[in-house]
């Protein structure tokens, strides 16, 4: 029985998952480990082996049985993973600073390594769920988190990018001027720039931009007497689940953002299919469906060949990582 393994390592835990040759998962739920990554490199990576070994005890497998190993985390990294030399928000101990993680745990495991960054690995898992392991399809994932997230996979394989930065679709600079609700807004994001999807579309967005915006036009709103818009931000999504106009109007703003997005990736990479998620979304599925009406809506009019590309919401967030990084390790299994 062969066996691959997908490893999500992130700043404080890691997550585990295994998939048979059969496309089918080991592990249902989160199977995590703490990751220990504030005290660097070398004791990060024997916790990975640490909760690889007690992972692969939980379900039953022989790590013998396992020939290849699919990593991913948050970067920036290169294409094969060698953290950036300026450090990372999640790896901040010095000793990471252009650290080798899949090439070092390949010689601790003694297997090879694949590797994909975070939001690559979710784009890969979302479009596996729609398309399976193998296939030719195209897909394009943005997920909504902290930051915009996500990847674009072209016939089935993930666009890395020749520095690793392929599928950073939260700079991606859009017609936000469009959007009439935040005609007299310039949406700056962390990237340094303005006007790129993550600027409108993450829950920074709604807490440095969005909010701020919207509370101004509604002084007297509940979220305003609040007076610490990090928490406030974080009740935007519930609120407007439950119907509040202002919050409606911000998620319908970042619906627009995405709809002009779509369009864009519409027009370059003519997808299968278009795939949203993240935690913006782990909501009632009415809501989400509203959602992917209002992002249709915002979207300008297609040529009609291209008019019923779907707009799928992704399941399973949290997993999504590690399982990703498994499924890039069955197609390194099936290639080599
Ligand atoms: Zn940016």
């Amino acid at each position: 029985m062969q066996i691959v393994a997908g490893i999500d390592l992130g700043g404080t835990a890691v997550n585990y998952t295994f998939l048979n040759l059969q496309e089918q998962f080991l592990i249902d739920g989160l199977c995590e480990y703490p990751a220990r990554a504030k005290e660097g490199p070398a004791i990060c990576l024997q916790q990975i082996m640490d909760g690889l070994a007690a992972a692969a005890k939980d379900v039953g497998i022989d790590l013998a049985d396992v020939p290849v190993v699919g990593l991913d985390s948050p970067g920036p990294a290169s294409a094969a993973g060698v953290l950036s030399q300026r450090g990372s928000t999640n790896f901040v101990h010095p000793s990471w600073s252009g650290y080798d993680i899949p090439g070092n745990l390949a010689k601790r495991v003694n297997k090879p390594v694949t590797y994909l960054n975070d939001g690559n690995a979710g784009a890969l898992w979302g479009h596996f769920v729609l398309f399976g392991g193998s296939g030719k399809a195209t897909s394009i994932s943005a997920i909504i988190g902290t930051g915009l997230g996500g990847g674009v996979i072209t016939e089935g394989n993930v666009v890395k990018g020749s520095r690793g930065y392929g599928g950073e679709l939260g700079h991606v600079l859009i017609p936000y001027e469009r959007i009439t609700a935040i005609r007299s807004m310039k949406p700056q994001c962390n990237c340094g720039r303005f006007g790129d999807l993550e600027s409108l579309c993450s829950l920074t967005a709604i807490e440095k931009c969005l909010l701020p915006f919207f509370l101004s036009l509604n002084p007297t709103h509940q979220l305003a007497q609040l007076g610490d818009i990090t928490r406030a931000a974080r009740q935007v999504r519930g609120l407007a689940q439950e119907g509040d106009a202002m919050c409606t109007e911000i998620f319908r703003v970042q619906a627009q953002a995405l709809g002009l997005f779509f369009d864009l990736m519409v027009n370059t990479f003519d997808p299968d299919a278009l795939i949203v998620g993240g935690g913006a979304l782990e909501t009632k599925e009415e809501f989400q469906r509203w959602f992917i009406d209002e992002i249709r809506a915002a979207m300008p009019n297609q040529r009609e060949e291209q008019a019923s590309i779907p707009i799928h919401v992704m399941p399973n967030g949290d997993t999504a990582g590690a399982r990703g990084a498994a499924i890039e390790a069955l197609k390194f299994l099936r290639t080599s």
